[in-house]
């Protein structure tokens, strides 16, 4: 038995002629850039996050830089997220000129570590963005608190968690402002880069059309930063396509990681772990183990593919060298920076393919403690 890592394949073929058709559509029509299938993307996502408004942009990056830059995050400020989280988290604070402020993440859930939140705040700190890693929701109740009791903006990084539930709502749903991802891989994906910024704000909501398109509020004339990071009609109308079977797909998701959980239970596996009263939409299947890279071979040669999210925290990246943390600022990220593995997850997957990891990973692992 073979099992990828992801399967967008998989994916796309059932949906294939519809798809095809959608593409044929935006090409007889011409209307590659802000076509109605871009406003009409836009309204559904608002409706599926439980928000007012969606601005797609065209990629993940450009939506969190975009967010910032709507709420005059800038030069001077101080914008706090967590050491183990993807390159553009820290990214977007940097590319609006705030100072990227780390603090590492909770143990057990891998979400942004709310004490050393707190105490990583100054009074230059002007927003937060806590990442729903791996498609697990932090604990927004808590990050609101605190961002409340000292006048802070909260924009999610909810590129990995599309439709993930919070004490009943969706995460996206919580903050002044989240920011989608839609590449390929993320669990509602386009045909090559797109993003989405959320918000219940409605004149950050006309700012972030104006700045995805030229600064411009009319057609050559241009009154904010002249960005480029409009959403292609062409993956507006796909992920039109796409966005309705996102729930059934996360149904899936959720499934193959409780087999996981039960199936590692008792094992030297470490499974993730997630607050009761949240619904988490398994981007990633991220366990600890020991032996990390072996296994990572072992599986590769029995068909499995893996990952690892992510091999270098945010500020031992050469890139990051000048925010002067030293080796050892981060013990939690860092300790798991060697042990962290992501087993295969995708919509797509089955419970078969689920069994055949967990059983191939069990027996690397339990002959690695017997050796
Ligand atoms: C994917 C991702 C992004 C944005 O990535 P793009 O490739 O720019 O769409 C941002 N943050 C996290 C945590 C991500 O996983």
């Amino acid at each position: 038995m073979k099992v990828p890592f992801v399967d967008l394949q998989a994916q796309h073929q059932p949906l294939m002629p519809e798809i095809m058709q959608a593409v044929q559509n935006v090409l007889t029509k011409g209307n590659f850039i802000l076509g109605n299938e871009v406003n009409e993307l836009e309204q559904m996502f608002a409706d599926y996050c439980g928000v007012k408004y969606a601005i797609g942009m065209d990629n993940g990056l450009a939506a969190e830089v975009l967010a910032l830059e709507a709420y005059g995050v800038g030069p001077g400020d101080e914008v706090i997220t967590q050491a183990n989280t993807f390159i553009a988290t820290a990214a977007a604070a940097t590319m609006v000129g705030a100072k990227v402020v780390l603090v590492d993440c909770d143990p057990d859930t891998y979400q942004i570590d709310l004490d050393q939140l707190e105490a990583a705040i100054t009074p230059r700190t002007k927003a937060i963005m806590p990442v729903h890693l791996y498609g697990i929701p932090a604990d927004m109740d808590r990050i609101m608190a605190i961002a409340n009791k000292h006048n802070l903006l909260v924009i999610e990084d909810a590129c990995q968690a599309h439709g993930a539930f919070y004490k009943g709502k969706r995460v996206g749903s919580f903050g002044h402002a989240a920011a989608f991802s839609f590449y390929p891989a993320k669990n509602l994906g386009a045909a090559g880069d797109g993003g989405i910024v959320v918000t219940n704000d409605a004149q950050i909501a006309e700012k972030l059309k104006i700045l995805r398109n030229c600064g411009s509020p009319k057609k050559y004339y241009h009154t904010m930063t002249p960005h480029n990071h409009r959403l292609d009609t062409l993956h507006a109308a796909i992920l039109k396509i796409k966005l309705p079977h996102l729930d059934d797909w996360n149904v899936t998701r959720r499934a193959r990681a409780a087999e996981y959980e039960k199936l590692f239970a008792g094992t030297p596996i470490i499974t993730p772990k997630y607050q009761a009263e949240t619904e988490p939409v398994w981007h990633l299947y991220v366990v600890r183990v020991e032996n990390r890279t072996e296994l990572q071979d072992y599986l590769s040669k029995q068909g499995i593919g893996t990952g690892i999210h992510y091999p270098i925290p945010i500020h031992l990246q050469p890139f990051y060298e000048n925010l002067g943390y030293k080796q050892g600022a981060f013990p939690v990220t860092e300790s798991y920076m060697d042990k962290i593995l992501s087993l295969p997850m995708f919509e797509h997957m089955t419970a078969e393919q689920a069994a055949f990891v967990a059983e191939q990973t069990i027996k690397f692992a339990s002959e690695a403690v017997t050796a």
